[in-house]
């Protein structure tokens, strides 16, 4: 038996990084796992290589700036498996660029995925979790969310903005058993960057590479189960994690 056998958590942006390492960390513990993400492909490799002892593993191909396909993921979760305990809104991106070089179409995109889709998500299980009054939602802000840093104006707007929503809902669900925390790591290691296009952010990149050793998907993967696995009446409402080394 792990600590999570029973509980069913719906992840999005399973694909790669913290969405798959959480995925993997909280089938480790006995959880039926929901993994959604667009690349259905890279689902199923996760689902083959990962295993629940106690639980299972389903996926569910989602863009999370659909409304219909969030309400989708969430009916097919409680469909398979009766309940969504938990909800990981981790699905994002982070094309950094200056804003006097006009990445207008980057700029929406961060909106409808950063923020748009967390808030999809809230809205596909919040009901489920006001009738059972229970469950948790996580949402994977940034240190970004906290800070701001040339290149960065539209990327922290969007972890400032969905940090500052789950502190909203927290307070909004404070007199029921529904807990909400926002994680944010700093530097991870993942395909994060992939997304950055902006020449001279890539070149600023390249210059300060090796000044800091990021984390590991792993890492925050801990600390959203750090969150999950305390008891009912504790709500952990923010993890912050970073490298030590990251200034
Ligand atoms: P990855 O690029 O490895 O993962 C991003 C995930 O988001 C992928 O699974 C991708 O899946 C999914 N995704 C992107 N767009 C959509 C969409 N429209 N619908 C559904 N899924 C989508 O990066 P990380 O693991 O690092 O990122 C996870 C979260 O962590 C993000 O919110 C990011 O902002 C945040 N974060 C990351 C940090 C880091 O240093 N890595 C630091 C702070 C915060 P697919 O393409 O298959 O749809």
């Amino acid at each position: 038996m792990g600590n999570m056998t029973g509980k069913t958590i719906v992840i999005t942006g399973a694909s790669s990084g913290i969405g798959e390492a959480t995925a993997e960390k909280f089938a480790n513990e006995g959880a039926n796992v929901v993994l959604a993400a667009r690349r259905e492909e890279r689902l199923e490799e996760i689902k083959n290589k990962i295993s629940s002892e106690n639980g299972s593993i389903a996926i569910k191909k989602t863009d999370v700036t659909s409304r219909e396909q969030m309400q989708e993921l969430a009916d097919f979760a409680i469909k398979e498996y009766g309940q969504i305990d938990v909800l990981f809104n981790n699905a994002g991106l982070m094309p950094l660029s200056f804003m006097k070089n006009l990445k207008i179409d980057e700029w929406d995109r961060m909106v409808d995925v950063n923020i748009k889709g967390v808030l999809y998500g809230v809205a596909a299980v919040l009901p489920h979790m006001l009738e059972k009054n229970a469950g948790h939602i996580l949402t994977t802000s940034s240190v970004a969310g906290h800070e701001v840093f040339p290149s960065s104006a539209v990327y922290s707007g969007t972890k400032f903005a969905v940090r500052i929503m789950m502190e909203g809902l927290a307070k909004e669900v404070a007199q029921s058993n529904i807990r909400t925390t926002s994680i944010s790591p700093g530097a991870v290691q993942t395909e994060l960057t992939n997304t950055i296009t902006d020449e001279e952010v890539l070149s600023n990149f390249k210059k300060s590479a090796g000044s800091m050793t990021p984390l590991n998907s792993e890492d925050i993967a801990e600390a959203v189960f750090y969150a999950v696995n305390q008891p009912e009446n504790v709500d952990v409402n923010e993890v912050v994690v970073r490298p030590n080394n990251q200034g």
